[in-house]
């Protein structure tokens, strides 16, 4: 063994694995070190993967049907008051399609799955004796050489490599250590994630939520869910259980003086959530710090000399109101990351500017180029209106519009003169459309 890795990769979350597997794949020599007792025993998600990077990263998944709970097949938006819920509801035989547009996930189960699949490229590789993944150990220190990265510390241990890949999530304390992060990060680029997964017998489930096999429901929820706090919840079905939870604005929290933990209770006693979740039993709670996406919010840069930073650690993460897209883009950046170390070792040269093209391929693929693209709808969901004055008016809309009480009957477009009447001035909300309908 050679007495330095081409590599190290600091976290086995999403962003760490996918490079790991990268460079497995192109016979590199890498450590990746992962603080949890195995890797996904510490992280946290909603959550659905997105897209077909999935598919990139382990080539036809779905047959093996090991790491994933359910594939998404139906998808529902609903705006909800403290009595209503009104839904956008989208179902479509396209999302039988491989590759899936989008996989329920529980990280214990996933990350972990991944980490097998990651070992077994190792063992596939030229060096089978020379990568390692190393779980129970916590990096405490990037080593830094004349500003260059130049290996990691580990209690004790310390272990050198031509390049460094910190991947450690939205705690991003070695992000700070190397000089790409401000030493606080304020409280808007933040939100505060709570999460519970209750169990329900698979044959329950997939009756009451109408799936068919492995397919399952994304219900993101947006209104009296969060009780006046910025945010929004979620519900997704996993193979036998469901996720449930909210993502809470840290300040807006804060300020509130409510807790997660009761806001949640709130949004699972809500009439059309209580169906959902009847008899299912609470199996593990779960809280983690979570990127709100605005670009702002990202380090200053993500690569200097002999290190990129990767995954939510760079703050890479969209919400955007169609869907949270945190694990997506750890995944892409995590390749992209371990693409730039490959081509960097072929060149022998690991300087800040041979690593200026991970920002580049970054900027290239739809991570950056999506939160470019959508930071006015970040932005907008920011807005009291977005989780207050709209859920209200469309549930009052929805009340009126179907109910029916015998008596001579409005037209639609009278109940909603009368409901925006109650809610909001029509010109605040004209304008409030006009920015949805131009950031989305
Ligand atoms: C409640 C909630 C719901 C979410 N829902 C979704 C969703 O539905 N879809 C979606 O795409 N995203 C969702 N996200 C966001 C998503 O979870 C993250 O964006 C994603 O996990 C980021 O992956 P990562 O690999 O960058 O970081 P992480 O998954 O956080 O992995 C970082 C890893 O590094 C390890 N680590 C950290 N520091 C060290 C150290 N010093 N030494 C060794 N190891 C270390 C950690 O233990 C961890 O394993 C959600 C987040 C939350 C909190």
């Amino acid at each position: 063994m050679e007495d330095k890795f081409d590599c190290i990769i600091v976290g086995g979350g999403i962003a760490g694995l996918s490079a790991a597997m990268t460079l497995a794949r192109a016979d590199a020599r890498f450590l990746l070190i992962e603080r949890g007792e195995f890797c996904g025993a510490k992280n946290v998600s909603g959550g659905v993967l997105w897209g077909s990077d999935l598919a990139r990263l382990v080539p036809d998944y779905w047959e093996d049907g090991e790491g994933f709970e359910r594939f998404v097949a139906h998808r529902r938006l609903t705006f909800m008051d403290p009595q209503s819920a009104f839904s956008v509801d989208f179902k479509s035989d396209h999302f039988q399609e491989t590759p899936y547009t989008g996989v329920t996930v529980l990280r214990a189960v996933f990350d972990a799955w991944l980490a097998g699949k990651v070992q077994e490229a190792i063992d596939a590789s030229a060096h089978p004796e020379e990568s390692f993944i190393a779980t129970d150990i916590l990096v405490e220190e990037v080593l830094m050489e004349d500003g260059r990265a130049t290996g990691i510390r580990a209690g004790d241990e310390v272990f050198h490599a031509d390049c460094v890949i910190i991947a450690e999530g939205v705690n991003n304390l070695l992000t700070r250590q190397v000089g790409l992060e401000k030493p606080y990060v304020a409280g808007d680029h933040v939100a505060v994630g709570v999460k519970e997964v209750m169990q329900l017998d698979a044959k329950r489930l997939e009756d009451r939520f109408q799936l068919r096999g492995r397919s399952g429901l994304t219900n993101e929820f947006v209104g009296a869910c969060s009780e006046g706090v910025e945010g929004g919840g979620f519900l997704y079905t996993n193979r036998d259980s469901i996720s449930i939870g909210l993502v809470l604005g840290m300040n807006e929290l804060r300020d509130s003086g409510k807790t997660p933990y009761d806001i949640l209770n709130t949004f699972k006693a809500h009439p059309a959530v209580a169906d959902m979740i009847r008899d299912a039993e609470t199996v593990e709670y779960s809280a983690h710090v979570v990127s709100t996406g605005d670009i702002k919010g990202m380090p200053s840069e993500i690569y200097a000399d002999g290190v990129m930073i990767a995954g939510e650690a760079a703050h890479l993460l969209l919400n955007a109101g169609k869907a949270i897209q945190g694990m997506d883009y750890a995944m892409r950046s995590g390749i992209l990351a371990a693409e730039t170390v490959v081509e960097a070792k072929k060149a022998n040269d690991f300087s800040k500017a041979m690593l200026s093209n991970y920002r580049k391929a970054l900027e290239s693929s739809y991570v950056l180029q999506d939160m470019r693209s959508f930071q006015d709808a970040v932005h907008l969901l920011h807005r009291k209106e977005m989780f207050s004055t709209v859920p209200d008016l469309v549930c009052d809309f929805g009340r009126q519009f179907f109910t029916i009480d015998s008596q001579p009957t409005q037209k639609a477009s009278a109940m909603m003169r009368a409901a925006v009447k109650r809610h909001a001035s029509y010109w605040d909300l004209v304008k409030l459309g006009l920015k949805a309908a131009r950031s989305l």
